[in-house]
Order: structure tokens, then sequence, then C-alpha cells
């Protein structure tokens, strides 16, 4: 009886081993949506509204751009400075620096939780950059931790049951190392601690610098997977990036180059160049409030995805590139 038991359990332990690898085969091939600063079409980018938000329309990952803090917080923030984000100009007007900015890092993370967040704005004119988006200056919104989203999206997998992911971008590692602070160190060090530590964690990290992402691999061994965020330069080094990386994630207009005369999108061979290097695309920034020359936004997202066939779109508006995928797939 115990040995049949035995039995029965391989059976069924291998019987859902080969069921879960042949969703593993579906989902490798699935085209993701990553919310862009979480679901910043609609609220302001990186406050934990935006997150939850681009968390309840099942965005596959959700972004975060990462500064330290004057005493070593991680903060969820686009760029190095403030003033384009919140009222720092306002509550600490005497810590400008001479090019007239305000460093996170020179904020410790208490003074940073003192700020009102807001819908991006130019601080010269407070006009705000998407003018149909969320009103600047309005309600209350924080700025927060890495380790106060990873809770957020932790916690939301557990009460919901669903596994999105994490897809931090360590910021500017040149600048944090001038002033004497290691970021990668530290970010990876919570990474860890939060469970993301291998391919399989739903964790995807990304960086400009490549050196810094090859030190990450090399100097740290951190198996996560590594995209290579990428500006016009880069795109002849594919080869030595993949030998690091396991993505990357170029502009789309180095992917769709405009139209040719009869009036058909011309598509470079960057993505077929990349995919031969078994490199995953992740393209940025999708916005339906931006279009260039697209018509549409569901032509944009046709284009990149299924003509130029890459794997992924940052996206400020992650209902919509979720919608478009799911009626196509
Ligand atoms: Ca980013």
């Amino acid at each position: 009886m115990y040995r049949f038991l035995i039995l029965f359990l391989m059976l069924s332990l291998s019987c859902s081993e080969h069921k879960s690898e042949t969703k593993m085969e579906v989902q490798k091939n699935k085209k993701v949506v990553i919310a862009h600063r979480g679901a910043s079409g609609y609220l302001p980018e990186h406050t934990l509204l935006a997150k939850a938000m681009a968390y309840a329309m099942d965005a596959d990952y959700l972004e975060q751009d990462i500064v330290l803090s004057k005493d070593n917080v991680p903060i969820v923030i686009h760029d190095i400075h403030l003033e384009t984000v919140t009222d720092v100009a306002l509550k600490f007007p005497e810590r400008k620096r001479k090019d007239e900015k305000f460093y996170v890092i020179d904020f410790t993370f208490n003074e940073l939780k003192q700020l009102n967040v807001s819908e991006r704005f130019e601080p010269a004119t407070n006009k705000a950059v998407f003018p149909k988006r969320f009103p600047t200056f309005t309600s209350t919104f924080k700025l927060h931790s890495l380790q106060e989203e990873i809770e957020l999206i932790q916690g939301l997998n557990k009460s919901t049951g669903k596994n999105i992911g994490i897809y931090p971008e360590i910021k500017d590692p040149a600048f944090h190392q001038k002033e004497g602070k290691d970021i990668s160190k530290i970010v990876l060090k919570i990474l860890n601690n939060y469970g993301y530590k291998t391919k399989n964690d739903r964790c995807i990290l990304q960086c400009f610098d490549a050196d810094e992402l090859k030190r990450i691999r090399k100097e740290f061994k951190s198996e996560l997977f590594l995209v290579q965020l990428m500006e016009f330069k880069e795109e002849e080094k594919l080869e030595d990036i993949a030998i690091y990386a396991n993505g990357i994630g170029p502009w789309y207009k180095q992917i769709i180059k405009g139209k040719d005369k009869n009036g058909n999108w011309l598509i470079s061979d960057l993505v077929k160049k990349a995919h031969k290097y078994n490199l995953k695309v992740h393209a940025y920034t999708f916005r339906a409030d931006q279009l260039d020359d697209f018509e549409t936004f569901e032509e944009l997202l046709k284009v990149a995805l299924y003509d130029a066939d890459i794997d992924g779109v940052f996206t400020d508006f992650p209902d919509l590139a979720v919608d478009f995928i799911n009626k196509k797939d």
C-alpha cells in the first residue's frame, strides 16, 4: 500500500512538473507588458497608487527607477534630482546645488518623506509635461523606498494570487560612485532579501551602464535576468551584450525607422539580430498621448509587437497594451 502511495505521488509529481513546464514554455514566448513608472498615464509616476493601479491592470511587471538617499535608502524615482516631480523647491529652498537642482542624494529618507509628489512638470513654468494627464499639485502623493514598493507588490501577489514581477533600474551608477555610494550593492542585497535571486524569480534588473551590468553579473555573481538598456551607439555590440545580459531595452525608434515612400513602416534588423543572440527585446516608451507618426496607439503596438516582433513594451498605459495583446494572442 505504502509503495503504491509513493508511486502515485511520483506520478502526480512528474505530471504536474510536465504541466508547469508547458505553461512556462507558453509564458516564455508571451509578449510582456511593463508598467513604465506604474500606470503613469493616469496617476503621478512612481507613486504607490500608480503601482497599485498598474497591478490591477494586469501588467506583467511594474518598473522601479532607483536612486539612493543621503542615508542609503533606495528611493523609487526617475531622476537623480527632485524638482520635476515634487515640491522640494518650496519646502527646502536652501538645499539646491549650484546647478539649481535638488539632488535626492542630498536628502535623508525622512526629509524625502516630507515632500509631496506631483504629476511631472517643468520647474521653470510649473506647466505639466503631459497636459492631458492627472492634474499637477493635487491630492497627496509621497515618495517611497524600493522595500515599500516590493512589499506592496508581494502583498498584492499574496492577496490576489497573481504573480506580478518587478523590473528595477539602477539609475546612474557612475554618479552614485562619485558621491561615494555603491548603489548596485545596496539594491542587490535588498532584492536578495526579498527572494529575487535567479531568472525564475519574477525580477528583471535593468541599467544603461554596461560596465555596471557586467559588474553585477561578474563581481556580484547575480543570476538575475539582466537587461541592457540601449541608446543608438550600442547597436553593434549585441554579441558582447549577450555574454552578460539576457535582454536589451532599446528606444522603439531604433526599431521602427519611419515610413518608406509607399507608406510602409521601415523596421530595422535589431530585433532579428538580438533574437539570434537569444536576447529578449523590451522597448521603451509606449505612450497613447505621444504617438509621433502613428495614427493610433493600437497601430504603434501592432507594428512594434507583431511586425517587428519585440518581446515586451514599457508603457505608461498598461491597460491598453494588456488589452491589445490579449485580443491578439
Ligand atoms: Ca526606467
